[in-house]
């Protein structure tokens, strides 16, 4: 130490380097750091981060939240690149901080630690969504509210409602009458039904998401641990501080009730959780929650985008309906603006934008510095095919997730059973992979299995009727060495290898099947533990992949497709936003209430503030809508997104130059679309 690169923070502008060095030597007191995208809050945090441990801080004491897995992991090696350049010449290693993650993820860590004292048995299942409401749904069933009482709300929205409870701690009429009046004649039955869910989920000794976080909270109500668990961390930093929720804010306090050491940061104008029950109260609320009340810290100058792009959305947000205000200010002069483009329908969107991602690959702009983003992972289906016909790689953030493939789902239910043997939903499915068993008979081995005290065996005595012998025994024997005793990653293999040989059995493409399991066993390994693999994949599983694209591998260079959600925090030199119309931004599922519209207008400026160098905002003039239950799908007419006013037009550079064809008429119900469509093209002359 000693060098001139000691002072890593000189790169810092001087508020980021205020936040950076808050608190001198000791226990530095409450800190929020609330700026607009773009400003170095992730920068600053990382920053302070690497000053905590220059100072001597202990990295196995130090708490960092973030809002993925990806995220934490970044943070991790932002810390580690800026504690380098320090201990650069000494040789020494950074070290990594093992306590940065999701709160999820860390909840599932601290509850296992303490769950012989809270009275969970250690061996707890996480239950991912899909996992939730499968038994949403069975305990529905169980109470015969499915088929009794007309058009009760699916097992989804059950989940969701008892969600919201969850997460925003409120009361289930305060939450029915706000986001789902249509169900509140239900009240009753619903607090019957999460009282049976509840309890299922008790019995059989598994988690949902919520739970991590409510037992979390819980936990720190006992006086004894809190003390423990506060103690046990100098400092806790939360980034994304906006898009937390009641519970999280609450397990914030219950662990630093001084705000002692806390850092939180995050910006207002970027909360888009919401719908999840994330409050901005949180932030907004941080500073006087605290006596003397917290520090807090504002940046106003953008590093990030260029001087159109920021003026494009400055202006978009300046209409939020309420905020606390920000002048963003950057220094990157740039003469293009932003560009609205209006193409024809979906597909002249996906080829536009396929177009363009290789006109900007041979301007020397790699795939991995371009990213296509969009309001609900459905939007992208178009695109993600016109990639693979091209041959454009591409790995797709958010959506439907690798998990929710069943071949997957039905190897891990042989996982999960065997490491919670009281997990229904994992041995009711795992059962059924065995030829010649259906429910009756799982049903059956699983009260067998429930009434012994070692499970493997009653899977062993189990009868499973004549034609199953076989079959079962090499199950029974695969069970047991899972239950047995834990090898890691030579469980999955074997869970793998015996479910090779049902494949072709249960799934027509089995061989796109095996690729992924292939995939998974690759993984796997960094996971360590079984139980570890077991609860990070369902809180956070990996991203989804194109099958037919093949993974890309790690240093090839890819495009990233992202959900606007999960492009939270990050940044590229070219962002596309596809389908910027009103019914997809405004998402026509949100149209509801003046606050989900509002979300939606910050969804778009998170979108916006992506962007370094360029932004491209494709505005279909046509396209589909899938609509649950009646009418089925359609098309519809689109018009430019509804945030973007008339009166920001010069903002935009509008493309193309010449007017797009205007849409073809809806064919007439009955009427055939001719093969040669003469009218459409005589049209077109005239363009
Ligand atoms: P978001 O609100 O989107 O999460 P943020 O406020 O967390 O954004 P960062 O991601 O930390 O912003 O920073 C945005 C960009 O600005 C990054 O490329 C970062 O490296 C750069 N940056 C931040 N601070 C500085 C600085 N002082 N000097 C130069 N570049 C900076
Ligand atoms: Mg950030």
């Amino acid at each position: 130490t000693g060098t001139s690169s000691d002072d890593f923070l000189s790169g810092l502008n001087p508020e980021q380097r205020a936040a950076a060095e808050h608190g001198g030597q000791g226990v530095p007191g409450p800190l929020l750091v609330i700026a607009g995208a773009g400003s170095g809050k992730t920068t600053t945090l990382a920053h302070r981060v690497a000053h905590l441990l220059r100072q001597g801080a202990d990295p196995q004491r130090v708490l960092l939240l973030t809002f993925s897995r990806r995220a934490a992991h970044q943070m991790n090696q932002r810390v580690g690149a800026v504690l380098q350049r320090w201990l650069g010449a000494s040789g020494a290693q950074a070290p990594e901080l093992p306590w940065a993650g999701t709160f999820h993820s860390v909840g599932a860590r601290l509850l296992r630690r303490y769950a012989e004292r809270i009275g969970l048995s250690e061996a707890f299942s996480v239950h991912d969504r899909g996992d939730a409401e499968d038994l949403m749904g069975m305990v529905r069933q169980q109470l015969g509210l499915a088929a009794s009482t007309e058009r009760f709300p699916l097992k989804s929205t059950c989940l969701s409602i008892y969600s919201r409870v969850v997460n925003g701690q409120d009361e289930l009429a305060a939450i029915l009458q706000g986001a789902y009046p249509w169900c509140s004649a239900w009240e009753a039955e619903l607090r019957r039904l999460f009282a049976a869910y509840v309890a299922a989920k008790q019995e059989q000794q598994v988690l949902d998401y919520d739970d991590l976080l409510l037992y979390w909270a819980a936990m720190l109500d006992e006086p004894g641990i809190a003390a423990e668990l506060g103690a046990a961390f100098d400092h806790v930093l939360v980034d994304e501080y906006q898009d937390t929720n009641r519970l999280q804010a609450r397990i914030l306090r219950g662990l630093k009730p001084d705000g002692r050491g806390v850092t939180v940061v995050g910006d207002d104008a970027q909360s888009i959780y919401g719908f999840r029950a994330a409050t901005v109260r949180n932030i907004l609320d941080f500073p006087d929650q605290f006596d003397p009340p917290a520090r807090v810290v504002t940046l106003d100058r953008n590093y990030r985008s260029t001087q159109p792009i920021l003026a494009a959305s400055n202006a978009v947000i300046a209409q939020a309906a309420e905020r606390y205000a920000k002048a963003l200010w950057t220094d990157r002069v740039s003469s293009q603006k932003p560009e609205l483009v209006a193409v024809s329908d979906e597909s002249g969107q996906a080829r536009w934008v396929a177009d363009q991602v290789l006109a900007q690959r041979e301007a020397g702009v790699r795939l991995i510095s371009q990213a296509v983003l969009f309001r609900s992972a459905s939007h992208s289906a178009q695109l993600e095919l016109e990639l693979v016909r091209r041959n454009i790689p591409f790995v797709k953030f958010g959506g439907l997730k690798f998990l929710e493939a069943s071949h997957i789902k039905d190897v891990l239910s042989l996982l999960r059973w065997a490491e919670n043997p009281g997990n229904r939903l994992a041995g009711f499915r795992a059962a059924q992979l065995v030829a010649g068993i259906g429910p009756t008979r799982s049903a059956r081995l699983l009260d067998a299995v429930q009434a012994v005290a070692v499970p493997a065996e009653a899977i062993g005595a189990f009868d499973p009727g004549s034609g199953a012998r076989d079959e079962w025994a090499a199950f029974a024997a695969l069970m047991r060495g899972l239950m047995a005793q834990v090898a890691w990653p030579g469980d999955l293999e074997q869970a793998v290898n015996w479910y090779d040989a049902q494949l072709e059995r249960l799934h027509d493409d089995a061989a796109v099947r095996r690729k992924d399991l292939e995939q998974l066993v690759r993984v796997a390994a960094s996971y360590g533990t079984r139980e570890r693999f077991l609860t990070e994949l369902a809180l956070d599983p990996p991203d989804a992949t194109s099958a037919e694209a093949g993974p890309p591998l790690l240093d090839e260079d890819y495009l990233i497709l992202s959900t606007i959600h999960s492009a939270k925090g990050q940044e590229w030199h070219s962002v596309y936003l596809l389908s910027a119309v009103d019914g997809c931004l405004p998402s026509d599922m949100a149209t509801g209430t003046a606050e989900e519209i509002e979300e939606e207008r910050r969804l778009l400026y998170v979108a916006m503030t992506r962007a370094k160098t360029r932004l491209q905002l494709v505005v279909p003039q046509r396209f589909y809508v899938r609509q649950q239950g009646a009418g089925g799908d359609r098309h519809v007419y689109g018009a430019r997104t509804r945030f973007i006013e008339d009166a920001m037009l010069p903002l935009f550079e509008r493309l193309p130059k010449a007017p797009p064809l205007p849409p073809l008429p809806e064919p007439r119900l009955g009427a055939k679309q001719p093969a040669v469509d003469l009218a459409a093209r005589i049209r077109a002359t005239w363009m």
